[in-house]
C-alpha cells in the first residue's frame, strides 16, 4: 500500500514522527513530501535528523510565499509527483497551507484522503488555519479526531458516508516516544537560567504578529510578565522575529533561536508555566503537568479551558497576562490525559485504515 504524506510545517514533522514509524512497523511505503513551507534548518531540518523521519522523497520550494500564492505553488509542483507516485491513499496533518494543498491535490487526482487532527474548529474567520481546516475535511475520506469535541463538530456539521473516528492526539504519541531523550543545548542559554521558575513562551499565530497594534500589546504585556513575575524564556518563531523588527518592537524576555523538539521538551520539564499561542505547546504543557496561558481569545483545545489546565488571555480584555498567569499558577492542578486518548493514536489510525 502506498501512501503520500503530505507535510510542511513544524508541528507536522512532529506529529509525523510516532505515525510515520507506525506506518513503517505496518507495511505500508510512504512516500513524505515536505513542501518547504518551513524550510529554515531550525524550524524544519533539526526534526528530521532529531526524531529520526524518514528522508523526505522530494521537497518542493513554497516557503516564504503569501497564501493563495504559497497554495497554487504547492499545487503545481505537487501534481507530477502524485502522478508519478500513483498512492493509493494521501494523508495530511493539522490546519497548514501544506494540509489544503495536500487536501486539494488528493481531491484532484482523485486519491482517498486521511485527515489527522480532524474536526478542530476554533470558529474564528480570520484565522487562515481556520480554512485550511474547513477545507480539508470536506476532502477526506477518513477523518481521525484528537478529541470528543473534534467528533461533535463533524457530526454536527454532517460528515455523513465518512469514516469519522476519535484516535486521540498523535502529539500525545510523540511526547511519550520522545521524553526520556529531553535534553538542554546551549543554544537554549545558560543552564543556570533554567534553575529558578521561568515560563516557557511561544508566540507566532497570524492574528498576533500580523499588525503591529496586536503585536505591540502582546509584547508590553509579555515584558511585564517577566520583569514583575517570573523571567520568560522564548525560542522566538522567524516570522515573529521578522514582524518585531518591522515594527520595531523589543522584547525584553530571554530569547533564544528556535529549538528542536527534545530542546522543547527537556524546557517544558523545568518550567513553571506555559505562555502561548500554539495549540501543540498547549497540550504539551498539559502532557507535562504544567499550566498555561493560551495568547488568544478562543482556542481549538477547549477541553484545556474547561478542566482548568489553560486559561485564555484574551488581547481584547482588561486584566493584565501577570495578574491572569498569577491565578492559573495558584490554582492549577495536573489532571488525567484522558480527552486526548492514551498514547496510541497511530496504532488507532492503522487499525482504523485496516
Ligand atoms: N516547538 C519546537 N521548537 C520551538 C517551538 C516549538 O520544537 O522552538 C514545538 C512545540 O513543542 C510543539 C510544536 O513545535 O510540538 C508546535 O509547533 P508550532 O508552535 O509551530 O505550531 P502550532 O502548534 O501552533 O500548530
Amino acid at each position: 500500500m502506498k501512501v503520500i504524506t503530505i507535510v510542511g510545517a513544524r508541528p507536522q514533522f512532529i506529529k509525523s514522527a510516532p505515525v510515520s514509524k507506525a506506518l513503517q512497523s505496518n507495511g505500508y511505503q510512504e512516500f513524505v513530501i515536505h513542501t518547504g513551507q518551513h524550510y529554515d534548518p531550525e524550524m524544519s531540518n533539526i526534526f528530521f535528523e532529531e526524531m529520526g523521519l524518514p528522508k523526505p522523497y522530494a521537497i518542493l520550494n513554497c516557503g516564504n510565499l503569501k497564501r493563495e500564492e504559497m497554495l497554487s505553488r504547492m499545487k503545481d509542483e505537487l501534481k507530477p509527483i502524485f502522478e508519478s507516485i500513483q498512492p493509493d491513499i494521501a494523508l495530511v496533518y493539522g490546519d497548514t497551507n501544506s494540509t489544503l494543498a495536500g487536501a486539494r491535490m488528493a481531491n484532484e487526482c482523485n486519491i482517498p484522503l486521511v485527515h489527522i487532527e480532524a474536526g478542530l474548529r476554533s470558529y474564528n474567520e480570520d484565522m487562515p488555519e481556520e480554512h485550511n481546516r474547513i477545507e480539508s475535511d470536506h476532502f477526506a475520506k477518513w477523518l481521525f479526531t484528537p478529541t470528543q469535541q473534534a467528533t461533535e463538530n463533524l457530526k454536527r456539521e454532517g460528515f455523513h458516508g465518512r469514516v469519522v473516528e476519535q484516535v486521540g492526539d498523535v502529539m500525545l504519541d510523540a511526547l511519550q516516544m520522545f521524553q526520556s531523550s529531553a535534553r538542554h543545548t546551549e543554544k537554549m542559554g545558560p543552564v543556570s537560567f533554567f534553575q529558578k521558575p521561568f515560563a516557557l513562551a511561544t508566540m507566532h499565530r497570524f492574528e498576533n504578529i500580523s499588525r503591529p497594534e496586536r503585536l505591540a500589546f502582546l509584547v508590553n504585556e509579555l515584558n511585564a510578565f517577566h520583569n514583575t513575575v517570573m523571567p520568560v524564556w522564548m525560542p522566538l518563531h522567524p516570522a515573529t522575529a521578522v514582524r518585531l523588527k518591522d515594527y520595531g518592537l523589543n522584547l525584553s524576555v530571554q530569547i533564544a533561536p528556535p529549538v528542536g523538539y527534545l530542546e522543547m521538551l527537556w524546557a517544558l520539564k523545568e518550567t513553571s508555566l506555559v505562555l502561548t499561542d500554539s495549540g501543540g505547546l498547549q497540550k504539551e504543557a498539559y502532557y507535562s503537568d504544567k499550566p498555561s496561558v493560551t495568547l488568544r481569545g478562543e482556542t481549538e483545545w477547549v477541553e484545556l479551558i474547561e478542566m482548568g489546565a489553560s486559561v485564555l488571555f484574551d488581547p481584547s480584555q482588561k486584566e493584565p497576562l501577570a495578574s491572569i498567569a498569577r491565578k492559573i499558577l495558584s490554582t492549577f492542578k495536573p489532571g488525567t490525559k484522558a480527552p486526548y486518548g492514551d498514547g496510541k493514536a497511530s496504532r488507532n489510525i492503522i487499525n482504523a485504515l485496516g
